[in-house]
């Protein structure tokens, strides 16, 4: 029989691999603010179009590329941020997959500007479906902008099955939030359609939440702080009476990531147990901080979920210190339980 196994060439393998980690714009609104932020800007900008389908850019001022950098970026497995596979279980930075920028390419039109911070002179590159299509130097300021074109433009099934502009726009706007609120020391400015809808200032994380979510925050917000060995928590939880019944306002950042743990979130239910009614939701705004080697993180592209050495003692410390915080600052029962 004729050998019949071939390998998959690039773009094929880029586009398979995109599947995995643009799901829709919001996917990509993600990947790119991390990059800023791993980049160390102090100020980023995202404009999008149309809910993400006709444009997302970000445009940072961070440390740039050089013109190799910037054409390495957009390959497979191509990162700066990790070089073994030790440096996997003591992450600092967002990203370190190198797979982010090389599936956007697959399946969109894409144009970068970047200089970093000594060179007279940026470049200008032009991505589509994996292939730079045009070259340039650029005058252009210090840092990055990526504009990421007709997303999905050679999968028209994917590009079919995105909703209406206005839930993509929802679903952009929460990933948005979510990198804002942890990154509070940073400034952020986020338009749509050319229209503005946040400009936040650096500013403390109290002061994020308010301006993220609005003035009525300032009333609500009750401060959270422990420190044992395992974990440090720090951050707020609202009062009782502003629970809701459809959840909400709720999120727990590990070591400076957003992330989504059902059990985590059980923990602060159990926490609130008396204080509200069992189908009421409590919103809270946490920061989890363990040491980098007892949390995995690499077990899905989107890194939402993650894995903890220790969770039930986590679960342990993270209820007494929100019934703490609670039983501190006297919040009691407001509620007239129906029986
Ligand atoms: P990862 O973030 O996992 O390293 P990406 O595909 O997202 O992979 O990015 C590849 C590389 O491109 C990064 O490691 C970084 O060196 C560079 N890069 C991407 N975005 C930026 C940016 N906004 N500013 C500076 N460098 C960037
Ligand atoms: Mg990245």
């Amino acid at each position: 029989m004729a050998d019949i196994i071939k390998l998959l060439p690039d773009h094929v393998a880029n586009q398979i691999a995109a599947g995995e980690v643009v799901q829709r714009p919001a996917s990509v609104v993600k990947e790119l603010l991390e990059n800023a932020i791993d980049a160390g800007a102090t100020n980023i900008k995202l404009i999008v179009k149309d809910g993400g389908k006709a444009l997302i850019q970000v445009v940072d001022n961070g440390i740039g590329m050089s013109e190799t950098d910037a054409r390495l970026s957009f390959e497979r497995h191509a990162t700066s941020k990790i070089s073994c596979a030790e440096d996997l279980f003591n992450l600092n930075t967002k990203g370190f997959r190198g797979e982010a920028l090389a599936s956007i390419a697959a399946i969109a039109h894409v144009d970068v500007q970047t200089k970093p911070e000594n060179a007279e002179l940026g470049s200008f590159l032009k991505i589509e479906g994996s292939k730079i299509t045009a070259q340039d130097v650029a005058a252009t300021p210090k840092g990055t902008s990526i504009a990421v074109k007709n997303l999905f433009f050679n999968i028209p099934a994917r590009r079919n099955f995105l909703k209406s502009n206005q839930v993509e726009l929802r679903h952009i706007t929460d990933e948005f939030q979510r990198v804002a609120l942890v990154h509070f020391d940073v400034a952020f400015q986020f338009y749509n359609n050319g229209s503005e809808l946040f400009n936040l200032p650096k500013e403390n994380f109290r002061q994020r939440i308010v301006h993220v979510f609005g003035a009525k925050m300032n009333e609500r917000l009750v401060p959270v702080e422990e420190e044992t060995e395992v974990v440090k928590v720090s951050g707020f939880i609202c009062k009782p009476e502003f629970a809701r019944k459809s959840r909400g306002e709720q999120f727990f950042f590990a070591n400076g990531r957003f992330i989504k743990s059902p059990y985590l979130h059980h923990a602060i239910g159990a926490a609130f147990e008396g204080l509200i009614k069992s189908e009421m939701q409590p919103g809270y705004f946490l920061f989890l901080n363990v040491d980098p080697k007892a949390i995995d993180i690499n077990i899905h592209p989107t890194k939402t979920e993650v894995k903890f050495d220790d969770e039930n003692t986590l679960y342990a410390i993270l209820r007494s210190t929100i019934k703490h915080s609670l039983g501190q600052f006297n919040v009691v029962p407001s509620l007239d339980f129906e029986h």
